[in-house]
This record gives structure tokens, sequence and C-alpha cells, in this order.
């Protein structure tokens, strides 16, 4: 049997669950290899450290506090309340700047079209005295 399967079997083979035959192959490999003998005792190292231990004590009270959190958060509808208030709110808010900022950008269009249209005027103007001083020959 090789290594790699044995090591597979040791916590079998300690709880006695392997047939005959596995049994028999573990034990036989396990005497002629350090490395597996040594995979061994840390496992039975492992297990006794494990069964020494004792259990993990919860503080007191543990589960009446929780509990009591539990229900806490229950009974207030903080959620709720922010979903059916500031939702709404939210929503007309972001209408009424959307408009403001469509009315603001709506005049500063008709403004910039004023000034250019002006520009062009100027502008043709000046072409205008332009061509007649180079037309009179001044
Ligand atoms: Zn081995």
């Amino acid at each position: 049997m090789k290594c790699h399967k044995v090591i597979d079997r040791l916590s079998a083979w300690l709880d006695g669950e392997l047939n005959d035959a596995e049994r028999a192959a573990v034990a036989g490999h396990i005497e002629v290899c350090p490395d597996c003998r040594r995979e061994l005792d840390r496992l039975v190292a492992d297990r006794e450290l494990l069964s020494s231990a004792s259990p993990a004590e919860e503080p007191p009270f543990l589960a009446a506090r929780v509990l009591s959190e539990i229900r806490a958060g229950q009974r207030r509808p903080a959620h709720g309340l922010l979903r059916r208030v500031l939702v709404p709110i939210a929503a007309a808010l972001l209408i009424a700047v959307s408009i403001g900022a469509g009315t603001m950008l709506g005049a500063g269009l008709a403004r910039k079209a004023t000034d250019s249209s002006e520009f062009v005027t100027n502008a043709d103007d000046q072409a205008l005295e332009t061509y007649a001083s180079l037309a009179g020959g001044e």
C-alpha cells in the first residue's frame, strides 16, 4: 500500500473501521515506513489533545441576549419606515432638481443662442465693412 493511501486510512484504522485486509496492509506499512509512523503519532497526539480539551463554554445568558436582540430588531420598523418615507422624498427631490437643472440649462442655451446671433450680426457687419472698404479701394 502506498503512503498516501495509508495516510488516508489512518483515522479509520484507529477507529477500527477497516476490513481485515486493509487493517493488515496499514499495520504492515506502518511497521516499515517512518513517515507514515510519524503521521500516525501526530494523529494520535491530535486526538489526545482534542479529547483532553474541555468543551468551550458559552458566555452566560448568550442565548437569551441573542434572542432579545432579534426581537428588538423585529420591533424596530426603521427599515420599512425608511423605505416608505425616504424613497418618495428622494424621488421628489430628484425630479425637482432635474426640472431646475433643465430650466437653467434651457435658459442658458437661449441666452447663448441670442449672444451668438448678435455675434453673427456683428460679424456680418464687419465683413460688409471690410468688403465695402476693399471694393471702394480705400
Ligand atoms: Zn508510508
